[in-house]
């Protein structure tokens, strides 16, 4: 299942499930899209993979055993270890070779 994780791992802006805003890649690591769009240029600093717009998982539970009750979102925030510096240079070395 995927973890809805609760902020952007740069910014720290809350992204709560319901953003229409998240952006994950295909190991879920999150960001806003402001982020993505003009820091990151769709570049994971993390995995060198690009960003989708993260689902919204349904309030209730439209379906048995679904929905935010039954399948909360996550509450461990993560930030990323990269310096300003250190994002660029990926981001650049990435969008290069792509
Ligand atoms: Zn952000
Ligand atoms: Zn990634």
């Amino acid at each position: 299942m995927l973890e809805l994780r609760p902020n952007c791992e740069l910014c720290d802006v809350d992204l709560p499930p319901g953003s229409p805003d998240a952006r994950i890649c295909s190991y879920e690591c999150t960001f806003c899209a402001r982020c993505v769009e003009t820091v990151l240029h769709d570049v994971c600093p993390n995995c060198g993979g690009g960003f989708v717009p993260r689902p919204i998982r349904p309030e209730r539970a439209w379906r048995e055993g679904t929905g935010l009750a039954h399948d909360p979102p996550g509450t461990k925030r993560r930030h990323t270890p990269y310096s300003a510096d250190e994002l660029a240079a990926f981001s650049a070395r990435v969008r290069a070779e792509r």
